[in-house]
């Protein structure tokens, strides 16, 4: 594709240089697993999260998966979530021997309906999974009262927003605890797998810190039930130490990116994301529209990269056919997976590559 959906190369080619350093001092200290660039990170992340704790861990489903288990979650425990965030949040939740409850999610920004949640939880519900799509941060206050109404600790699903901010609060502050990846087209991204937890609850962070690796408090001495082994590896740490700093400037760049996109686009009856500074969103730029497949072969012909995010429901994946859960009504997640399409979207994009697709998305759109 001549643009496409996302450039890792073009992101990461300014900091080559200071990349394969960071890679060279790991493989010259001979120690790769939980060491001190690790630790270093977790506290570069934590502070910069707003929260006392982070704990790298292998990817972001085992964020997900450990953070259900440090609060105790396990078999007939029903977890609330929404169903149209890629399988991650479900994902963590079976493995956790849970069930998911799905929440429909709010008609304009996409993440879980706060009425929606009110309607849905019950005695059984055990913990809720806010996703913050998109790098969009869901409707946290709402969503907070709700599950607190309800005595339901919430978990952040922050693995598209990181930096994201509502209220001058970071994503993954505001619930008990929060859950990125870093995986490599993530907006902090490592050289492989990656995942992180935060908190500020001590006791959640010893947990996190002892299911991580086999329930150990101490060497060798298993405590934590439901261990295992899931760590952030020196490398990806020392990469991640090099990115961190530039991540600000990423997702403002992100969101001129959107500003573009919206000034080209507005009344064109293609439904856009907010572009404000808090309500935009710094991940995937996602769009809503009728004849979204014709579209998207459209841009394809002329060499633009798009992608569907995400363009089966949890509820409906093949994989789930034989789970039982609590069926729910989802019109507005069924909806909304045959017409989002994800736009390029990346910091090193010129304004005139968003002014192109936006020039011929205006077109399309009028045929
Ligand atoms: C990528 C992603 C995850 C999972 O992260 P992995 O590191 O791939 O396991 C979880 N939730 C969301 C919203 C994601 O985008």
């Amino acid at each position: 594709m001549r643009i496409p959906v996302n450039d890792l190369k073009r992101h990461d080619a300014p900091l080559a240089g200071q990349l394969a350093a960071a890679v060279n001092r790991v493989l010259s200290s001979g120690w790769y697993i939980l060491g001190p660039e690790v630790e270093a990170f977790e506290e570069e992340f934590a502070r910069y999260c707003g929260a006392a704790h982070a704990i790298g861990v292998g990817n972001g489903t085992d964020a997900l998966e450990l953070a259900l288990r440090a609060l105790g979650i396990g078999p007939v425990a029903e977890v609330a979530t929404v169903a149209n965030a890629g399988m991650y949040g479900t994902t963590a939740i079976l493995r956790a021997g849970a069930t998911p409850l799905y929440v429909d999610v709010d008609e304009r920004s996409m993440t879980m309906s706060p009425a929606a949640l009110r309607a849905g939880v019950s005695s059984a519900t055990a913990a809720v999974i806010v996703t913050h799509l998109y790098g969009q941060m869901a409707e946290m206050e709402e969503l907070l009262a709700v599950a607190g109404r309800a005595d339901i600790p919430v978990i952040e699903d922050a693995a598209q927003a990181h930096g994201a901010e509502r209220a001058g609060r970071k994503a993954g502050s505001w619930g008990a605890l929060g859950c990125f990846s870093f995986y490599p087209t993530k907006n902090l991204g490592a050289a492989g797998d990656g995942g992180a937890v935060v908190t500020s609850d001590a006791t959640l962070a010893r947990k996190v810190r002892a299911l991580r690796q086999y329930g150990w408090t101490d060497r060798f001495r298993s405590t934590v039930a439901g261990g295992r082994n899931s760590r952030l590896d020196e490398v990806q740490a020392a990469v991640l130490r090099v990115k961190l700093p530039h991540l600000d400037g990423w997702n403002a760049r992100r969101r001129e990116i959107a500003g573009i996109y919206e000034r080209a686009l507005i009344g064109s009856g293609i439904a856009l994301p907010p572009t404000g500074l808090e309500a935009c969103p710094t991940h995937l730029y996602v769009i809503r529209l009728q004849k979204r497949d014709c579209i998207r072969s459209a841009l394809r012909a002329a060499g633009i990269g798009t992608d569907v995010h995400y363009p089966v429901p949890d509820h409906r994946q093949e994989s789930m056919r034989g789970v039982a859960f609590r069926q729910t009504a989802l019109p507005v997640t069924e909806a909304c997976a045959d017409e989002v399409l994800t736009l390029p979207y990346f910091p090193e994009m010129t304004d005139g590559e968003v002014e192109e697709i936006a020039e011929l998305l205006r077109s399309l759109q009028l045929v």
